[in-house]
């Protein structure tokens, strides 16, 4: 068997294409903090940008000295907050050393409203509620619904689905919206016993560690639907978790990588910020 090729452009391009109309009409702007120079917030921010333009939404960049002190970023936060013209604002991480310990503190510093990452305790606490109350809910877990429904694979009522990541920013909000949908969910992680033991039961497997080859053929189940949330930087380019040359031949679908759930984090980040502002204009 050869998978399928679950490829994100094609659906982030349908997002961007209902999305255009809302933007066009409710005007959102979106705000993207960076806070130093590291290489890849520099790339993932060039693609927020990007697709900014691609829908026609304003935009701004607050980038800020690598050595800004905690009282800076937070006067920053507390002046977007205060924007009426800014619709909503991300906080793009990794922040420099200094300024880690703290993040937990800038985030719940983000008006709930405006919080176009999903990731504040309000955001993530509606996302646990039922699927009706994912107003805002964490772009990456975002994209890999809207991937999964747009290939024809959203009714995972009864699925067996195993994600292998339990982080704030992926596993843990994808676990309670595939719930949410009715999956039966089983969350991986570092300490997890047996990796394969889980990984072979699923219909449908999401990988996020960032190890190249860490899922190989023997670990996945004939049939599978795979979703490779990985990134690695090689000497080669980008690449995900998963052994793709060997997976493919027994999967019934995969994503590649790069070009697959990466686009669909952008077009959740980009489908939040118009929400928000229905939002907004809506209270
Ligand atoms: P993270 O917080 O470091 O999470 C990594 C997860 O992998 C943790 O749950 C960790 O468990 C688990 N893990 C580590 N080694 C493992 C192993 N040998 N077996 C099983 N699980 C293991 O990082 P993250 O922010 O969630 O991102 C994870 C990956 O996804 C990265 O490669 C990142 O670049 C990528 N990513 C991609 C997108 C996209 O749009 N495509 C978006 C977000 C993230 P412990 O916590 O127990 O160590």
């Amino acid at each position: 068997m050869t998978a399928s090729l679950l490829s994100g452009k094609p659906v982030a391009d349908a997002m961007f294409k209902d999305l255009a109309p809302l933007v066009k009409k409710f005007d959102p702007k979106l705000v993207i903090i960076q806070v130093g120079d590291d290489p890849a917030s520099e790339s993932y921010i060039k693609q927020k940008i990007k697709s900014c333009d691609a829908v026609g939404m304003r935009h701004a960049h607050e980038h800020l000295a690598k050595d800004v002190t905690k009282e800076e970023l937070f006067a920053v936060i507390e002046k977007l907050n205060g924007d009426a013209d800014v619709t909503g604002f991300i906080l793009q991480l990794p922040l420099p050393a200094h300024l880690v310990k703290d993040i937990p503190l800038f985030l719940r510093a983000i008006d709930p409203k405006k919080d176009v990452d999903g990731f504040t305790a309000y955001n993530v606490g509606k996302t646990m509620i039922s699927k009706d109350f994912e107003h805002l809910p964490s772009a990456t877990p975002a994209g890999i619904i809207a991937m999964l429904e747009f290939y024809g694979y959203g009714d995972v009522t009864g699925k067996e689905v195993v994600i292998v990541n339990h982080s704030n920013v992926v596993g843990k909000p994808l676990a309670v919206m595939l719930m949410n949908r009715n999956a039966t969910v089983t969350v991986c992680h570092a300490f997890t016993k047996d990796l394969a033991g889980h990984t072979k039961r699923a219909d449908i497997l999401v990988s996020a560690v960032g190890k190249p080859k860490l899922i190989t053929k023997d670990m996945v189940k004939p049939g599978a639907v795979v979703i490779d949330v990985g990134i690695t930087r090689t000497a080669d380019g980008l690449v995900g978790d998963v052994d793709f040359e060997a997976v493919k031949e027994i999967a019934s679908a995969i994503t590649p990588v790069p070009g697959g759930v990466g686009p669909l984090t952008v077009a959740s980040l980009i489908r939040n910020t118009v929400r928000a502002k229905q939002r907004q204009l809506a209270a």
